[in-house]
């Protein structure tokens, strides 16, 4: 299958030193080209430091199908002037599709990062849920996503500054439902051999998937936990998030809780406002009850529009109120700032246009 095929980018410095050995050099070399694939560079005659006979055996490797690079490539790009917002759509080499959003911020650009090609999530407003889940992404995968589109704001040649150095996993899919790669995607940015990004740099976004909450302030204390809330009532979370079922909100507030009590880190509770669903004052005062008091905050997203699942969003005035309300009670909240409102861009609007 050629998704079993080896790919050096998801490999650890480790593995590329044993792969280095393999190939009858010494293991050092792996680290050199580590580090140049953490660059984005993925053609084995620019990486100077090697020797040519080494170039030349990679490169044979590579076009004998021996191992293969494991990223991504850019195949479509949507940009928004206004704010210098591009939306990509990622190719992985099995041919599956991704999206990613690249945006920029007064401390620098950030990528929000797809973690599954589709999603089994299945919360209704969601763009990501309506074509299924079809597989895992690895974490070269989830890698290439920010090499690729480093290399394309590079290549485009305007003054910006390409730099990634903030990511956020909230693009496609469900990253504590394909842990592992994700775990190991955060700590290949990590390493500073490769990219160095700091954890602190870094937020992963879980629909409430309650056993890998705990394991993941073990494993990350220091990455930023965004929880997508959305409701405060079982029944009517459980109607547009169907994971609420298996992980009710009691269970899922106590796993916060004892995050934000081990970890001493600020929670993010996201909480999409939809127009007649989960915006009513009775929501409000609901929020206010069961959030007061805990090490959070709100990020409240006016619901972007997917046509097909009958919701829309509340308006940017009662987003602001709501706002208001929950400040005044002592519970911090900000309107998500739109970015990339005329591409399609914007939060849960990631979806497969290509098949
Ligand atoms: N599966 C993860 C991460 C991906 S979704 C999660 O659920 O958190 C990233 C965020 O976008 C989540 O908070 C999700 O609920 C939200 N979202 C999904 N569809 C949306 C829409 N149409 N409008 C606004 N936010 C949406």
């Amino acid at each position: 299958m050629e998704n079993m095929r080896r790919q050096l980018l998801g490999m650890t410095i480790e593995e590329m030193k044993l792969f280095a050995a393999e190939l009858g050099e010494k293991p050092f070399r792996g680290g050199q080209i580590f580090t140049w694939l953490h660059r984005g560079v993925t053609d084995f005659e620019e990486m100077t430091n090697l020797s040519k006979a080494l170039r030349e055996k990679l490169t044979a490797g590579l076009e004998a199908g021996d191992f293969s690079i494991g990223g991504c490539r850019v195949a479509d790009v949507q940009e928004d002037r206004k704010d210098g917002t591009r939306k990509f759509l990622f190719e992985m080499e099995t041919s599956d599709f991704v999206e990613g959003v690249f945006m920029k911020y007064g401390y620098g650009n950030s990528l929000c990062v797809s973690s599954q090609v589709g999603c089994r999530m299945g919360c209704r407003f969601c763009a990501s849920a309506l074509g299924g889940f079809v597989r895992n992404l690895s974490a070269g995968e989830m890698l290439g996503q920010v090499l690729a589109a480093e290399n394309y704001v590079r290549d485009e040649g305007t003054d910006e500054d390409p730099s990634i150095n903030h990511i956020v996993v909230m693009g496609m899919g469900e990253p504590f439902d394909n842990y592992d790669n994700l775990a190991c995607f955060l700590r290949l940015l990590h390493d500073e051999k490769g990219r160095n990004m700091s954890y602190r740099n870094m937020t992963v976004s879980t629909s409430g998937i309650v056993p890998v909450i705990e394991r993941f302030g073990e494993d990350f204390p220091q990455v930023n936990l965004a929880i997508s809330l959305h409701r405060l009532t079982d029944e009517g979370r459980s109607r547009i998030m169907p994971v609420n079922r298996k992980y009710p909100l009691d269970m899922l507030l106590e796993a916060a809780e004892r995050y934000t009590d081990k970890t001493r880190r600020r929670i993010t509770f996201e909480y999409a406002l939809i127009s007649g669903e989960n915006d009513s004052d009775e929501d409000v005062n609901l929020m206010i009850k069961r959030l007061g008091g805990m090490l959070c905050h709100v990020n409240l997203i006016p619901l972007n529009k997917v046509d097909e699942t009958g919701f829309s969003g509340s308006g940017r005035r009662r987003a602001a109120e709501i706002a208001a309300r929950l400040d005044r009670a002592g519970i911090p909240a900000t309107v998500r700032r739109e970015l990339g409102g005329e591409i399609d861009g914007a939060c849960g609007q990631l979806r497969l246009k290509k098949k």
